[in-house]
């Protein structure tokens, strides 16, 4: 019988809980448990596709083509495990669903109302993944914070989801911080106190605590939680910052919270968890023997979040690599013709990011011609691809205007287009290019070698696409189409032949990346910016 965690936050926002409830998944399955987490995320839009990444960071896309919150990212760089559209809910998603029953009659004249409508689908909500058999535990992050107007109905239903299952099947480990007053000296339990009260209110118990704080929480401290918030000592669980996200699983095996965890559910701590690839992977990271400083160009860069996926990437290639890979932003507005060289030269690599619309794209084109021309490592990932096209077209192959219609409906050289299937579609929702496709690549290609394989599958998320009508211009002028969808013919993959490293992927290879199986494009592009940095 599947067993169901939800993890809830209190006192503030952003304490982690997308990282506790990933690192709880890697010690359960490293212990032989199979784990999935799932979030559910109190917004009304259906998904947060239509987000602003400066609203919400990255959105994550997963195999089955759902646009999901950042945090799915988290679980499968963790877990190396798929995700899909049952992982990330929204209230938008549960209202429209009862909504959607409600115009078909499916509640036979009842009044719909919040209990015990909404409150029932998100409970099915949380059951689907159980059902399926395929998952001994269930991990569920409720987004938010407890006290919330708009998360209400998900701890309401959690209370009842519990109620239901009957003891020993379920748990709640509640998220909270340890303020640290410097002017006192001291660390203040009563921020948790008071939200743990508020849990009460709600009809939950909290199992377990884990506690957010700067500094350690000594045992005078455990016990005076623990006796506040009705909680066993052995439930209070220090989660001191970390310097890397990826130690946190071995700081919550420190405190034990995996067992603590695993005999509240009447579970066997079977075998000791085996976590040897993953302190390999930690040992990598924090003793790197090089270092190459690599630009990230796009038009979000103030916010960190929004290239979460690209980052996290650069953390595992790096790894692989035993080489600290230092991602230095620029924004893609502030480059100009002019000031290129100063602002881009010392780099041992550029990345340009994905992204939509005009703003910065002359920038990130410039930026292109630059490392080309410089045989500095270059790697375009979707509109960074596009704008690959955009640059050889322009000033190598002589197609003078060329542009993506994105840009510039009018452009003479339209060698990035609409797809056919995107041309009538109005709804902005879920309608993009979404989620895995496959791709062949061409024998012999610097993308063949890199796999090591023939056929591919990567994850999509655009409206824009190589215009085949120039695809033997390219190919001839010598940006080789090294990667096809073997289905529609789309150009998936880009490469230049005499160049270190210059490759576009019209795809996102970095939602693939995991601790476990860094993505091959990023560990040989940090492997040429790499050898470009010895070279120098
Ligand atoms: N704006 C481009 C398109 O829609 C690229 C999208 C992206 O980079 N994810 O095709």
């Amino acid at each position: 019988m599947t067993k169901y965690i939800f993890v809830t936050g209190g006192v503030t926002s952003s304490l982690g809980k997308g990282i506790i409830s990933a690192s709880l998944a890697k010690l359960l399955q490293a212990r032989g448990y199979s784990v999935t987490i799932q979030k559910f995320d109190p917004y009304i839009n259906i998904d947060p596709g239509t987000m602003n990444p400066y609203e919400h960071g990255e959105c994550y896309v997963t195999e089955d083509g759902a646009e999901t919150d950042l945090d799915l990212g988290h679980y499968e760089r963790f877990l190396n495990t798929p995700t899909s559209k049952a992982n990330n809910i929204t209230t938008g998603r549960i209202y429209q669903n009862v909504i959607n029953r409600e115009r078909q009659g499916a509640f036979l004249g009842k009044t719909v109302q919040v209990v015990p409508h909404i409150t029932d689908e998100i409970k099915n909500n949380i059951r689907i993944l159980g059902e399926g058999g395929n998952y001994d535990i269930v991990i569920t992050e409720i987004g938010g914070t407890v006290g919330d107007i708009e998360s209400l109905p998900f701890i309401e239903a959690v209370r009842q989801f519990r109620w239901e299952t009957g003891q020993n099947n379920s748990l709640v480990i509640h998220l909270t911080l340890i303020p640290f007053l410097a002017a006192a000296g001291e660390l203040k339990t009563k921020p948790t106190q008071h939200s743990v009260k508020m849990l009460l209110e709600y009809g939950i118990q909290p199992d377990i605590l884990v506690c957010r704080t700067e500094h350690h929480i000594n045992s005078d401290i455990r016990k005076k939680i623990a006796l506040f918030c009705n909680v066993n000592i052995n439930a209070v669980v220090e989660s001191i910052d970390a310097s890397t996200i990826y130690d946190v699983p071995l700081l919550m095996l420190k405190e034990q919270l995996d067992k603590t965890v695993l005999s509240k559910l009447k579970l066997p701590a079977k075998n000791e968890p085996n976590l040897e690839s993953w302190k390999d992977f930690l040992g990598r990271l924090k003793n790197p023997t090089a270092e190459v400083r690599i630009g990230l160009v796009g038009k979000y860069v103030e916010l960190p979040d929004a290239y979460k996926s690209i980052t996290e990437s650069f953390i595992h290639a790096g790894a692989k690599n035993e080489c600290k890979v230092r991602v230095e932003t620029i924004h893609s507005e502030e480059l100009t013709p002019e000031n290129a060289i100063e602002k881009l030269q010392g780099l041992h690599g550029i990345l340009v990011a994905p992204g939509f619309g005009q703003r910065g794209i002359e920038g990130k084109i410039e930026a292109i011609r630059y490392v080309r021309e410089n045989n500095i490592p270059f790697f375009g990932i979707c509109l960074g691809m596009q704008m690959a096209v955009v640059e050889y077209g322009r000033n190598v192959l002589g197609l003078k205007g060329a542009h993506s219609t994105e840009m510039d409906t009018e452009t003479p050289h339209p060698v990035i287009g609409m797809m056919e299937g995107q041309k009538k579609v109005t709804n902005k929702g879920g309608t993009m290019r979404l989620g895995a496709y496959a791709c062949d690549l061409r024998k012999n290609s610097k993308a063949a070698a890199i796999y090591g394989k023939a056929h591919i599958s990567e994850r999509h998320r655009h409206r824009y696409e190589f215009n085949n009508a120039y695809l033997k211009q390219y190919e001839n002028g010598g940006l080789i189409p090294s990667g096809i969808n073997p289905d529609n013919n789309l150009v998936e993959i880009v490469e230049l032949k005499n160049h270190p490293f210059f490759l576009g992927a019209q795809f996102h290879p970095e939602l693939k990346s995991t601790v476990a199986n860094p993505h091959p494009l990023f560990v040989n592009f940090v492997a040429a910016a790499l050898a470009y940095a010895r070279k120098k």
